[in-house]
Parts: structure tokens; sequence; C-alpha cells
């Protein structure tokens, strides 16, 4: 029998807003000494009054449209009735049959076949998180932090397309990396700022019903969920050979040191939760276009006001990042891999439009220049970002915003390796003092003595020496053996200090041995 994978996910995702969903307390709890973050709404203290925060609101309609979801004109919570400790009053703020966002989608690139694939969204909608629960470690007592109770939380939903455990990982990522391109959350799985549930289900290929699914909890990063999934698959298809498939809704968690999914508990019907809507909250007024007039008592949010505050998104990016500079898909996914690193490139890219300008011949134009070098110079700075910047970065615990380096020196770096006016074994040095200092290349190679050596006449009478002192090499060369040369090149950058121009050193030797 073959059978075929069903994945779908529930990602929840915590806004990084000042303040709580309903409240005005400091949402970043999550750093502060337990139960200090704390007041009357968020402990669900009798009549108190929640109010909504705006701000989260608008973010859930940003990714809604940032996720292609359709926004409906109007929007509300409902109380979600369930008992347990983390959860004061005894129901959480959510939103039941009028999410924000409805039917968006995200593309995802297979990475063997490169062909795109359609991840539906079921939905989008936002609630209020719960109270953090500590067990001690006797497991006797369990104590609540109520820090986290009350923070925004926005909730995903896909609908059931993903096809295997791999291509939940990059729907996983892909939705991260949106969501910090729009500066709305850390998005730290091992932080829990993103968490997800993932649903699995096996069925015989040509079967189109869906079987009791499986939900998978307590995955804290994407390697989890990878892992998680394909032991599942492992575990159901052995089920589904033995005749006896998973008849129930069942949860398990993943237990990371154990390698396997755990069963937690059968769901012998779904949750009653007695949705209904909160009177204490007014309805969202989604505001679609001009015409459609505000009520009183309603929450307003401007949708086209929204739409212009969207940033190019990452996949987009990419696209035209590999289109405008001639780059591969490699290159582009890791210089847009953070937004701060993107805009940067793009910076050095511009910038080195303006340094040809001094390294040009008088007689050159300078916009012929660019169109002819431009995939060289911008494939060498994308080299030099990817390979030397951002690894140094990492190493030096810096980021594109706390480093002390200009774009502009960035790419007139680039352009003295370019003309081989240095090195790169120098250049990669001043990199180093660069992005602590500051200061511009030439004046570092200029303190330092790095310049590379490329002009003739400096170089002739070094050349002399080294072949008087090495006949052998030089006999081989004459009797036709091209890599004895090497030989020579070598003794030659040993007595520069590196700072010879090998290309022109080996030119040299040629003229000079014919
Ligand atoms: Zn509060
Ligand atoms: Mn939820």
């Amino acid at each position: 029998m073959e059978l075929e994978t069903i994945i779908g996910l529930e990602i929840h995702v915590q806004l990084k807003t000042k303040t709580k969903m309903f409240c005005t307390c400091d949402n970043s709890g999550e750093d502060k000494p337990a139960n200090s973050c704390i007041c009357p709404v968020c402990l669900g203290h009798p009549g108190v009054l929640p109010v909504a925060n705006k701000q989260a609101i608008e973010w859930s309609a940003l990714t809604s449209l940032a996720l292609n979801c359709q926004i409906d004109e109007y929007s509300k919570f409902d109380r979600k009735h369930y008992f347990y400790p983390d959860l004061p009053k005894a129901y959480q703020i959510s939103q039941f049959d009028q999410p924000i966002g409805k039917t968006g989608y995200l593309y995802i690139l297979n990475p063997e076949t490169k062909t795109e694939e359609k991840i539906r969204i079921n939905r989008l909608h936002l609630e209020e998180d719960a109270a953090k629960l500590h067990h001690t470690p006797d497991k006797k007592n369990s104590l609540v932090d109520y820090n986290r109770g009350g923070t925004p939380l926005m909730e995903i939903v896909t609908e059931p397309d993903i096809t295997n455990p791999n291509q939940a990982k990059l729907f996983l990522q892909e939705l991260r990396q949106i969501i910090r391109y729009l500066e709305i959350s850390d998005a730290d799985m091992e932080k829990g700022h993103l968490r997800c549930d993932a649903n699995i289900s096996l069925r015989p290929i040509g079967d189109k019903k869906l079987y009791a699914k499986t939900e998978i909890k307590n995955l804290n990063s994407f390697k989890m969920v990878e892992k998680a999934l394909e032991h599942e698959i492992h575990r159901q298809t052995k089920l589904w050979l033995e005749g006896n498939p998973p008849k129930d809704l069942t949860t398990r968690g993943w237990n990371d040191s154990k390698g396997q999914t755990e069963e937690q508990r059968v769901k012998e019907e779904a949750h009653d939760y007695r949705y209904f809507p909160d009177p204490d909250i007014p309805p969202v007024h989604f505001l679609l276009s001009a015409e459609n007039p505000c009520q009183e008592k309603e929450i307003l949010i401007d949708v086209e006001c929204l739409k212009t505050q969207l940033p190019e998104l990452p996949d987009h990016k990419r696209k035209r990042f590999i289109k405008e500079y001639d780059l591969n898909l490699d290159e582009a996914k890791i210089l847009t891999e953070e937004k701060n690193r993107a805009n940067y490139a793009e910076q050095v890219f511009s910038e080195l439009y303006n340094w040809i300008e001094n390294i040009i011949e008088p007689a050159i134009k300078k916009d012929d220049f660019w169109e002819k070098n431009k995939p060289q110079l911008t494939k060498l700075s994308s080299n030099w970002l990817i390979n030397n910047l951002f690894p140094l970065l990492e190493e030096n615990q810096m980021t594109i915003k706390s480093m002390a380096m200009t774009a502009e020196n960035m790419a007139e770096l680039i352009t003295l390796v370019f003309v081989k006016k240095v090195n790169s074994n120098s250049a990669a040095e001043i990199l180093a003092e660069m992005i602590k200092t500051g200061a511009d290349p030439s004046h570092l190679i200029k303190d330092k003595d790095l310049g590379q050596i490329s002009d003739s006449d400096e170089l002739e009478s070094i050349l002399d020496a080294i072949i008087k002192k090495n006949p052998k090499p030089v006999e081989d060369f004459k009797n036709g053996k091209e890599k004895a040369l090497q030989a020579l090149v070598g003794q030659v950058m040993a007595k520069t200090k590196g700072k010879a121009n090998p290309e022109i050193v080996l030119k040299l030797l040629k003229n000079k041995l014919k």
C-alpha cells in the first residue's frame, strides 16, 4: 500500500507590542520577575473592562495582507471557555467566526524541483496568551507566572496542503522571515515567540478522504518540527501496514531526548468551548474604501493606510535581487535573510557605481564601464558580504546596525580589490578593522603599507634577484615545465610579504624567461 502524508500547521506568534492585548501592562514580562507585569484586567478580576490594543489588531491585519488573506469589513472578539490555572478568567478572549484574515496563501520553493508550491492559509486571528506554569522539580506543585497572560497572540492556521516534513519546515521559515520583515515579533521559536502545533495524518494514495489526525505539540525549533513529523510518519505507516490506522483524534507531545512522540490524550469528541461574542469589546471595523462610514463605538482600522506600510516582502526581494544584480538564488537568499542586511547590500551595490568614477580612465564612459562590469562587481560584492562581512559580524557579535562601517566604505574596499590595489588577504585584514572603527580603506592601506605592488619597475629588481637564486626551476621552465614558475611566484610573494600582484608577477616572469 502506497501512503501519502497530509500536514497542516497551527502557528501562534507573540506580538511585541508595548503593552498587553487588553490592558496597559508592560508586554516584556518574559525577562522580568514573575508576576511583576500584571493588573486586575489580565488577572481577570470581576468588574474590570478590557480595552483592545489597536496596534495588535493593525499588525494582525498587516500580516493578513502579507499572507494574501482576505480581510472582511467586520471582525469581532469571542470568549472561548476552558478551565485551567493558566487562564484566570476561565475563558480566553479569542476570535471564532469572524477572524481578521481568511483564505490566504504562501508559495514555498521546492528545493529539489525548483517549483513553487502553494500552501493555503485557512485563517489568521488574534487572541490573548495564557500565563506560564512552572512545575516544581518534585512535580508536586505548579507555580503560575501571569506576566505572559494577556500577551497579544496571533494564530495562523494553514489548510492541510503540506505534503512532507521538509516543506513544513520551509513554510515556517518563510513565515518567520515575513514576521521579522514586518517587525511585529522576534519570532524566536526557542523563546516561544513562535509556537507551532502540527497536525498529521496518512492515507492511501488515491483516497480523497481525510482520516483521524494526530496533533503534535511541544515543537520548539524548526529541526524539532521536521524530526517529529518524520517520526510520526514512520509510526503511522507502521499502523497502516498492520491494518490498524489511527481512529481517534489524538494529541502527542514531542520528546526530544527520546526522539519520539508520546501520547498525551485521546480526544473523545471535539471540545465544547461555548464560544460567544465578548460583550465588553466593540467590533473591529476595517475601512476597506473611503466610502464605508464609521459607526459609533467601533474599533476603526484603515486598511488602505496599512497597505502603504507593507514593506517589500522576502519572496519579492529575493526575486528582485536575482534579476537586478545577476545573483543566484543561494546568494539572494543569504543577502535577504534579514531586512537590514538586504538594505545594506543594496546600498553597497549603489555606492559601487559612485566609486567607479575614481577607477576608470577619463576616456571611458562611466555608464558603459558599469554595464560591462556590473555582473563581476556585484558578484565580487556579494562574495565579500556573504563570505567575509557576515561571518565577521557574527564572530564579533555585531550586527549591520551596531557596526561602524558605512556602505560607502565597504564599496570602496570592494572597488580597491577589483582594481587590485589591495589583495584579498590584506583586504580581509582591513575589513576587520573597518567594522570596529569605521575608518576608510584607502587610509588603512596607506597606514599599514598593505597596497598591492602592481608596478613593474618595482617588481623587476625583486624578480631578477629571485631568478638568479633559483636556477633549477628556471631550467625546468625552459624545458617546457610551465608549473615550475609557481615556485618562483611563491618566492616573490614571500619576499613582498604578500603584497605583489601574483598575476602580474607571473606575466613578468614569463616575459623575462622567454
Ligand atoms: Zn494587565
Ligand atoms: Mn490559539
